[in-house]
């Protein structure tokens, strides 16, 4: 435990700097180890926080702390994320001028940058500061790659021994997502660090709304779910190159902004494509699970698995990818009887099929359950637990089990009279009745069975025979053509009179429903969060920033329901740190000032003004209506500006000069009149402040009356 000072220190270090209030699971406990001078192993699910873990250290150590990450392409994210909250950090790699190189090195030394990010191959470059002088922490991201246990192995981690050599008495903290055992093991006996304390979190990611759907029709049902979520960015992983580019070019041609992304791409095309996607040009990328990894994009809404992965530790990082500012999100799983048998081919033969197999086996059963998905995703990491979760399908719509005896019967009676031999498409035609070539060659139509599940349509049919495959009645000979053959169990219900509970399949929603659906929410564009997000996609491209580092979801959407007026009020936000404030604080202010505006009846609006000039021709300072009327001087200048520019009398000129108002002028000129306040804070060299740019502009836009005298 460390002292109350160092406690009264964490939680406004958070907030000045990431602009939170309070520290998610564990990361204070964290945070007291590292700064303790513990080497640590931190276990945490993707989205679940990690970087705050070495980033508010870092700032609390004397010296740097150095960055091991691998992927160069995203630490220059990592670093302008950084930088927005007011964090100096650089990044280092060989391909940098060595001029930029020494720039970096003159940063470490004169203690101008906090942490510095560095790929492990470019370690060996760093030799004149790897020295305790400088370094006060060492953080190795994605700490998994180290193992070649784990699935993302990369030889040049497996050097970094060396740095507890090197650096013995600088604490060392590795963090990575991948929670199995043998990997732990290995990154702590490599990395030389045998007394880490572990921090195992909870993989729980309860803001992800879980559901898998049958694969009938997934492109029209994706198709739909996207209409219903406009804007919101999303990522597809499909199991082929081919079905990205087939998928993204159907999207696209249904209006949505959708780009492939593949290894087969060039580096170009895929740097492209990242880039438009972690900066909302592009709305969402159809994957195969090439992409994803380091990307901490937080506005990822949802991710859609339009095949089934091969395993849950698969699934659950890539899901783990959409949702990491804690907002709703959602993961639709679609699952085909056709995609499994595809990953059966695919893991036969290798080395460790068994084990590929089980995995499949494991990923099946979560994809067909009846119970609590996410009670089943947990207990596969470990973690138990002990209430049902509330936020999967499953627990939303509990299946409705009723007597479907005679349906079992049915189809069974069919695998028998096929002599189990045929696969579930063709049981299915013949339970209906179907007289297709395939149907009349085989003579199945003169069966006695033919028909005799005609009342039951193609959909459902397919429905009840996974269940019936789930629950034993029969099973999929896949070494077979895929044959449907009976079991033990099958044998209990055609002879034995054996109950079977069925559930209703799931009805999709008829078309005029969705239509209606989309209508209403297209209907609802004008939110305060449409015209916040708005403002902070101008803001992002006009920083060369992503959007999400500029303000996340989360952040958006408190300020969508607590409405801040006043600069305190701004502050109080989750995600509004101090130079956050400073930066876009006026801004987004504005934004919502201006949006109210338009919702407040005309009167109401009329009072709030009326009564700043009021207290304005009594003669009171901006601090003196300011606090009488519980707003912000912030506020009261935009009230003076508008009752200025409604042609009230205000001495304008008593708060900015007409020199200043010459250089806001040219500064308008310059830059072609920007919307925003921003631009001309940044051309006036920090040096206006931003009241003061508001009423020049005020001023420009309706020059003082000369008649009125002001
Ligand atoms: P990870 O590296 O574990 O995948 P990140 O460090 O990228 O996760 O954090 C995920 C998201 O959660 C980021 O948007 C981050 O700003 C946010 N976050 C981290 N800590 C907190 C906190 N204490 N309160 C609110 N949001 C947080
Ligand atoms: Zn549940």
């Amino acid at each position: 435990m460390l002292s109350k000072e160092t406690q009264l220190i964490l939680i406004p270090t958070l907030k000045k700097y990431f602009g939170y209030d309070s520290f998610r699971e564990q990361q204070q406990e964290i945070i007291e180890s590292v700064l303790s001078r513990k080497d640590n192993l931190v276990i945490m699910p993707t989205g679940g926080g990690k970087s705050v873990c070495f980033q508010l250290p870092a700032l609390l150590f004397d010296g740097i702390t150095l960055v091991i990450s691998p992927l160069i392409a995203l630490m220059k994210d990592q670093v302008d994320g950084l930088t927005a909250n007011g964090i100096p950090a650089a990044f280092f790699n060989s391909s940098q001028l060595s001029s930029a190189q020494n720039g970096i090195f003159d940063k470490v030394i004169n203690s101008e940058i906090k942490l510095l990010y560095v790929a492990p191959e470019s370690l060996a470059l760093l030799e004149n500061i790897l020295n305790e002088k400088y370094i006060s922490c060492v953080a190795i991201d994605e700490a998994h790659c180290i193992s070649s246990w784990g699935h993302d192995f990369r030889p040049s981690y497996q050097q970094l021994g060396f740095l507890k050599h090197s650096l013995p008495n600088t604490p060392i903290i590795a963090l990575t997502a991948t929670a199995d055992k043998a990997t732990r093991q290995d990154i702590v006996d490599q990395l030389n660090i045998p007394n880490a304390t572990q921090f195992l979190t909870s993989f729980d990611r309860k803001n992800i709304e879980l559901e898998v759907r049958p694969a009938n029709d997934r492109v029209t049902q994706i198709i739909k779910f996207i209409h219903k979520k406009p804007n919101e960015a999303g990522i597809i992983y499909c199991l082929s190159r081919k079905s990205t580019e087939q998928l993204a070019s159907k999207l696209k041609q249904n209006g949505i902004k959708a780009m492939p992304y593949h290894a087969g791409l060039t580096f170009e095309e895929r740097t492209k494509t990242q880039e438009d996607f972690l900066f909302d040009k592009t709305q969402i990328i159809c994957a195969t699970i090439a992409f994803g990894m380091g990307i901490d994009k937080s506005n990822v809404r949802w991710v859609i698995h339009y095949n089934m992965p091969k395993n849950i530790e698969g699934y659950y990082q890539e899901i783990g990818r959409c949702g990491r500012d804690g907002v709703k999100a959602n993961a639709i799983l679609f699952h085909s009887y056709a995609d499994v048998i595809q990953l059966r081919n695919f893991a036969a033969g290798a080395s460790n099929e068994d084990v590929q197999l089980a995995k499949l086996e494991r990923m099946q059963q979560f994809s067909e359950a009846t119970t609590c998905r996410r009670k089943i995703l947990l207990g596969y990491f470990g973690e138990l637990l002990s209430d049902n979760c509330g936020n999967c399908d499953v627990c939303k719509n509990p299946p409705q089990f009723f007597d479907g005896t005679v349906i079992a019967q049915k189809a069974l009676s069919v695998i028998t009279r096929l002599n189990e031999s045929e696969a579930t498409s063709v049981i299915i035609d013949v339970l209906r009745g179907a007289k297709n070539a395939t149907i009349v060659d085989k003579g199945y139509d003169k069966l006695k069975s033919h028909g005799v599940g005609k009342d039951i349509s193609w959909h459902d049919w397919q429905q009840y025979i996974i269940q019936l495959i789930n629950q034993g009645f029969c099973e999929i000979a896949f070494h077979k053509n895929n044959a449907l053959q009976l079991t033990s169990f099958s044998q209990k219900v055609l002879f034995e009179k054996k109950m079977v509970y069925l559930t209703k399949p799931i009805a999709f929603k008829e078309q005029a429903v969705v239509q209606k659906e989309i209508k209403e929410i297209k209907a609802k564009k004008d939110t305060l969060f449409e015209r916040l997000r708005k403002l902070r996609y101008k803001i992002s491209l006009e920083e060369n920033i992503p959007a999400y580092l500029v303000f996340s979801d989360a952040t958006l959407k408190e300020m969508e329901r607590t409405r801040p007026m006043s600069q305190s009020d701004f502050l109080e936000i989750s995600g509004v740190g101090q130079r956050k404030l400073e930066v876009y604080g006026d801004e987004f202010i504005s934004e919502i000032i201006s949006f109210m505006d338009g919702k407040i009846p005309k009167k109401k609006k009329g009072d709030t003004y009326k009564v700043t000039y009021d207290l304005y021709k009594e003669g009171l300072t901006i601090d003196e209506i300011a606090e009488n009327r519980n707003l912000s001087p912030t506020t009261i200048f935009s009230h003076l500006a508008k009752l200025y520019a409604d042609g009230k009398e205000i001495d304008i000129y008593d708060f900015v000069t007409k020199e200043e108002v010459e250089l806001v002028r040219k500064a308008k000129e310059a830059m072609d009149s920007p919307a925003t306040l921003k631009p001309y804070y940044d051309f006036l060299n920090d040096e206006m402040e931003y009241f003061k740019i508001r009423m020049a502009l005020t001023i420009l836009i309706r020059p003082p009356n000369p008649k009125r005298g002001n």
